[in-house]
């Protein structure tokens, strides 16, 4: 059997590694003490704390699906939940605000009513940015008191300079006429990925993490800070070390062309470099019972972007009965003074518990990356060296598109074996 090397023990690679492991013999490399990489969970003070994010599970994708529930007893093991998220607005307004005007103040339901009628007058030309997008979807009142707020917060930047292909999937995309018949019919949106989920009854994704670990030979807190191809033997070397047929990266590929020994990424190196992203800092705190799942703060007078009500996608992930534990997200770096500054001006009256900080959690595209990845994977492809993830190829992957990927690349792999 040739022998495969796995760069990182995130969903990616720990899909990679079951697809392949029954025409391969498949080794794990991961720098990290858990397999699980940006869904790893902690328990800290009784209270589930997912270091990065709320993890939830959903797909649109059926081979995802099929693949996915393999592994895992649905009714068993997972509940399914029906979002119930709000924007606070000085009060919670149902989510996505679109649907919930009905909910809003009489002079910006009047407001949103006019900007959507001005805009099914006037043919509009194909928005080129995400600034124009939103102003052409949702009118210049919702972009104001919204959208604008809340995605400078959470992307600190220029809203006309993040392209659309980025977030293609991730938007939302109701027609006029489905905004007000939602609104009249009080009717809740279901097309998103997340309008319903599945999330474990123990052990918040880490349990997904631990579970696709099973089976697999991974080596823990072996971090991979050396790769070469032998040109004579068309071999792999890792950490000068284990030798292998192929490697598949799935780690951050900022981090590529340092561990390459090897010169083939050289004249990438620049635009790797300059690859743009963001980190976050989530808040483990004890907020004010509630049953929302999300609760998004437009609010820019804080600089907390959303609260994750990680205690109701499982009561056990609550130290106890009657409390309820949540993340508060910012992003990037936040310092603990400040975090307790913060604490005291978001709703739901947090209690501070814990906080993390990491650093490489949004990827960020610009026009040009996707041209950019993939002239690097042509290069790297033809020596054997695959690249499949979220920062492995630039890509705002959730874990079903990480999955996805994962699985479309070994497709091809196991085809050609
Ligand atoms: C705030 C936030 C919220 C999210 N919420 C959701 C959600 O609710 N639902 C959802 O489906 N998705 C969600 N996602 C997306 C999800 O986290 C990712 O799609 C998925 O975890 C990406 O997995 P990955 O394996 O590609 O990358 P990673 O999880 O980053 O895994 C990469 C692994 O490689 C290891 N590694 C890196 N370099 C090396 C090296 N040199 N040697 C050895 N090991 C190395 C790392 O330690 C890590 O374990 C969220 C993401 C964020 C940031």
């Amino acid at each position: 059997m040739k022998k495969i090397a796995i760069i990182g023990c995130g969903i990616s690679g720990m899909t990679a590694a079951h697809r392949l492991k029954n025409h391969y013999e498949v080794e794990l490399f991961e720098k990290d003490s858990k397999p699980g990489g940006l869904i790893k969970c902690d328990l800290v003070d009784g209270n589930l704390y997912h270091m990065v994010g709320g993890h939830v599970f959903n797909s649109k994708r059926q081979d995802v699906l099929d693949w996915f529930w393999k592994f895992f007893d649905r009714e068993a093991e997972f509940t399914l939940s029906t979002r119930n998220a709000v924007a606070f607005m000085g009060k919670p307004i149902g989510y996505p605000i679109e649907n919930h005007l009905y909910q809003m103040n009489d002079i910006t339901i009047n407001n949103v009513i006019n900007d959507l009628l001005d805009l099914s007058l006037n043919k509009n030309d194909e928005p080129k940015n995400f600034e124009e997008f939103l102003k052409k979807k949702f009118g210049n009142t919702l972009y104001e008191e919204y959208f604008k707020p809340y995605n400078e917060k959470i992307w600190k930047k220029d809203l006309t300079k993040v392209p659309l292909s980025w977030l293609e999937g991730k938007l939302p995309m109701p027609k006029i006429e489905e905004i007000f018949y939602n609104n009249i019919k009080k009717e809740k949106e279901t097309k998103m990925v997340h309008s319903t989920f599945f999330y474990p009854k123990n052990n918040g994704s880490q349990f997904l993490a631990d579970r696709l670990a099973e089976g697999l030979h991974i080596n823990l807190n072996e971090g991979v800070e050396s790769l070469s191809r032998n040109s004579d033997t068309n071999k792999w070397m890792i950490n000068s070390q284990k030798e292998f047929d192929m490697v598949i990266f799935s780690g951050n590929i900022k981090f590529l062309p340092s561990i390459l020994e090897n010169d083939f990424l050289d004249e990438y190196q620049e635009s790797i470099e300059a690859l743009d992203f963001h980190g976050t800092t989530s808040v483990l705190c004890e907020i004010d019972i509630n049953d929302y799942s999300w609760i998004y703060l437009p609010d820019i007078s804080f600089d907390a972007h959303r609260i994750i009500c990680t205690g109701n996608f499982s009561k056990k992930n609550n130290s106890k009965e009657g409390i309820l534990s949540a993340t508060i997200e910012f992003t990037d770096f936040i310092s603990i003074e400040d975090i307790h500054q913060q604490l005291k001006k978001i709703p739901f009256t947090p209690k501070y518990i814990d906080h993390r900080y990491t650093k490489y959690t949004y990827p960020i595209q610009d026009t040009t990356t996707r041209e950019l990845i993939s002239k690097i994977k042509k290069i790297t492809e033809e020596k054997e060296l695959y690249l499949t993830g979220r920062f492995a190829e630039w890509e705002y992957y959730n874990m079903d598109a990480a999955i996805g990927a994962a699985l479309d690349l070994t497709r091809t792999m196991n085809s050609e074996n």
